[in-house]
């Protein structure tokens, strides 16, 4: 059976052109960037390519990008750095509650640790409104945190108009664009972002290494200490390998993307469009036009959104019920409670996430499998028994 994968947020597979360049990394030159002699040297400046390969993507200096193990350290560096760097100032951090865990976790860590916490609303499209940012400013406000984009439901938030309003209140902003990068543009100074949070194996790169963006002139403290890496703002020998498939995976998606986005873009809403008319209850989540070119997140009444799942892997497809990291769980999506779900409604949800080998004749198949799972499960469905 030909394995169809759609669930692209959770993860991409490696480029084969990036697992190439990578490999020289760890047989022929392995040397520690670190070290004088030429060995080192000649990773060192691998690394500083990739660092110059990643800054471009998003029009940052190169001396801004600090390798780190992935997003969710990218995600705790930025947040913890910047709490405990500037406690003498304040105590206060602004985030929504669509955020990923990376982000939540680490500030439910911080109010253990005494810092106040403003978890925004959002509303039925999961969108941060700007009243509500600029009303949770108080003169103890350190740092603003909203994500770029949703992992769940593809939702693109206002980051410019919330970069001008931190600016305006001299408050530090962070953005998690784990999954905007390298999908869609990123520039930092159009943004009006202080700090940003990256993940190569969201585009083609491997898994275990990312980036945080921090402009010059940030003050944060540094989330490991030890040697004098990265500037002295990230210690550990560097992972030369995977910081060069990053750089490759990063100047493949600022090559591809107009392209990648256009042909996406239709494949999103020929399913998006097929699987709302073929199947009858369903709604899309998440904003119908400011959302990510590759997002679908769908709720589907009187049906579990893991049924789903396992139901279309019998068929050699591969989705997801919502962010790869609660999937494991049975709670309902904290992002679709957010938006006014109710559990049903959020346990019904379903997300394709499309990507670099997603064909029209994938979709084909989605729209030919689905709605017949949909209609076996609803035919034993209890829920759909106690609607009647
Ligand atoms: N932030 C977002 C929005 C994500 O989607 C993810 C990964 O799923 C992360 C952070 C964590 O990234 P990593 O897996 O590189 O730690």
């Amino acid at each position: 059976m030909r394995r169809i994968y759609l669930d692209y947020a959770a993860t991409t597979p490696t480029r084969p052109e990036v697992a190439k360049v990578m490999l020289d990394y760890f047989t022929e030159s392995f040397g520690n960037p670190s070290s004088l002699y030429s060995y080192g040297q000649e990773t060192k400046g691998a690394m500083e390519e990739a660092r110059g390969k990643i800054a471009a993507l998003i029009g940052a200096r190169d001396e801004e990008i600090v390798f780190t193990s992935g997003g969710t350290e990218a995600d705790n560096f930025a947040i913890k750095g910047v709490a405990f760097a500037n406690e003498s100032k304040g105590n206060h951090i602004i985030t929504s509650s669509i955020e990923h865990h990376a982000v939540l976790e680490t500030c439910k860590f911080l109010e253990r640790r005494g810092f106040r916490v403003t978890y925004l609303p959002v509303d039925k499209y999961g969108l941060v409104d700007l009243d509500d940012v600029k009303k949770a400013i108080t003169d103890k406000t350190l740092l603003i945190s909203v994500m770029y984009a949703s992992n769940e439901i593809g939702t693109i938030e206002p980051i410019t108009e919330i970069g001008k309003i931190a600016k305006e209140a001299r408050v530090y902003f962070h953005t998690d664009a784990v999954q905007a990068l390298g999908h869609i543009p990123i520039d930092v100074n159009e943004l009006g972002v202080d700090l940003l949070s990256m993940s190569a194996h969201k585009l083609y790169g491997p898994k275990g290494v990312g980036v945080l963006y921090i402009r010059k002139g940030t003050k944060l403290v540094p989330f490991m200490h030890g040697g004098e890496q990265e500037r002295r703002r990230r210690a550990s020998t560097e992972n030369v390998p995977g910081i060069v498939g990053f750089g490759t995976a990063a100047e493949l998606a600022q090559q591809e993307m107009d392209e990648e986005v256009k042909r996406l873009t239709y494949l999103r809403d020929q399913l998006t469009k097929g699987l709302l008319e073929r199947i009858d209850h369903t709604r899309l989540n998440g904003h119908p036009l400011k959302r990510l070119p590759n997002n679908i997140n769908i709720s589907v009444d009187y049906v579990e959104g893991e049924s789903m799942v396992l139901n279309l892997d019998l068929e050699g497809i591969c989705a997801s019920t919502g962010s790869a990291c609660s999937s494991s769980s049975l709670e309902p999506s904290h992002v679709l409670l957010a938006m006014g779900l109710s559990p049903e409604q959020a346990h019904g949800s379903l997300r394709f996430s499309l990507g670099k080998w997603t064909t029209e004749e994938d979709i084909s198949r989605v729209l030919e499998v689905l709605p017949r799972i949909v209609a076996k499960l609803r035919a034993m469905s209890p829920l759909l028994k106690s609607h009647r």
